[in-house]
């Protein structure tokens, strides 16, 4: 039985007293998204990270029985981009406090099942700090995050079918980025701009050094992969790959 009065997943679309009902009928999940509001380059929006996690917490919500999705949490740790206009970044303190007190009201009411998903690789140790002394203080609660587990051998396929190497793909603004944004907001996208980033060698050293100095110290345009060739279509394709390996890994850890 279908008791959702209202066709949505979104949280903040009910009223208290909905919300109330749902949870006395079992919606006991809740799903939300850490984004960033950062630079993705000179072609795509500020936003490319807020929205992928709006995404794909939405499809998380609506493909797990039973679950509501929160509101996105659109700004994350972003510092090292912060020579690029606009972006925003919050202290990582700050970040932490915000997820604590989402986990904590969510506790409050009664949710059992709590799943985070982050599109920024930037949000990752704030987030597994959190979850981490969250899942000590409520041994009751099953809280699950998911960033990119299981995904690259899976897009590793992807891109050889594709022609493309894991530099081009890359691991910000890069070729499969520049692609899911334009499937999620092909409007948002400057197609004129789509440009080919940094895609040399990476180390544990480059990356040390990118957080350290900033990501322009590494590339003048602020992406990391090859936009080129990137499209709306493309974004299916990687959405296609992405969501079972994400769907499965998620499953999996809230049976365990
Ligand atoms: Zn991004």
């Amino acid at each position: 039985m279908n008791i959702m009065k209202k066709n949505t997943v979104r949280l903040d679309d009910y009223s208290w007293e909905e919300i109330k009902h749902l949870e006395e009928n079992g919606y006991k999940t809740i799903v939300f998204g850490i984004g960033a509001t950062e630079q993705h380059g000179p072609s795509l929006p500020l936003q490319a990270d807020a929205l992928q996690a709006d995404k794909a917490a939405n499809i998380i919500a609506s493909e797990l029985p039973n679950a509501l999705q929160a509101p996105t949490i659109r700004v994350g740790y972003s510092k090292y981009h912060m020579h690029f206009s606009g972006t925003i970044t919050l202290r990582e303190s700050t970040l932490q406090a915000i997820i604590e007190d989402y986990i904590d009201s969510f506790v409050h009411h009664g949710f059992s099942n709590i799943v985070i998903f982050i599109s920024h690789g930037g949000n990752v140790p704030s987030t597994e700090k959190v979850v981490k002394s969250k899942q000590e203080q409520y041994p009751n609660t099953k809280i699950v995050y998911y960033y990119d587990q299981d995904a690259m051998t899976a897009i590793g396929e992807l891109a050889m079918e594709l022609q493309l190497t894991p530099a081009q793909i890359g691991t910000h603004a890069g070729h499969m980025e520049a692609s899911l944004v334009q499937y999620y907001a092909e409007d948002l996208v400057d197609k004129n701009k789509l440009i080919e980033g940094y895609i040399g060698e990476w180390s544990e050293e480059l990356h040390q050094k990118m957080h350290e100095m900033g990501m322009h110290t590494l590339t003048k345009n602020g992406v990391l992969g090859d936009q080129r060739g990137s499209s709306k279509e493309m974004g299916k394709k990687y959405l296609n790959v992405l969501k079972p390996v994400m769907m499965n890994y998620i499953k999996k850890k809230l049976e365990e």
